[in-house]
């Protein structure tokens, strides 16, 4: 197994969450597509000034099996997922 990022690992091909091991994707799918995803709007956020953009969101991956925090990203409402395509 080796490991993709701090959250996120590859084994035989998959990538796998790297806490619970449980297999996300193909190599060449979405992991994102198969995580958990919850959307926070920005402007809800403590601390959030008036400036802040109010459709912007943040979005939170988590592990489906473990709920573990994989990855997050800041989108505009119906924006494609950010894909880091991992090679290898
Ligand atoms: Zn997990």
């Amino acid at each position: 197994m080796s490991r993709v990022s701090m959250t996120l690992a590859r084994e035989n091909g998959r990538i796998c969450c790297a806490s619970c091991k449980m297999p996300l994707a193909g190599g060449s799918e979405s992991w994102k597509a198969r995580a958990i995803l919850t959307e926070v709007s920005v402007a809800r956020l403590p601390g959030a000034g008036l400036g802040v953009e109010q459709e912007v969101t943040i979005r939170r991956f988590s592990c489906p099996s473990c709920g573990a925090l994989l990855d997050s990203e800041t989108a505009l409402p119906g924006e494609p997922f950010l894909e880091d395509v991992v090679l290898g």
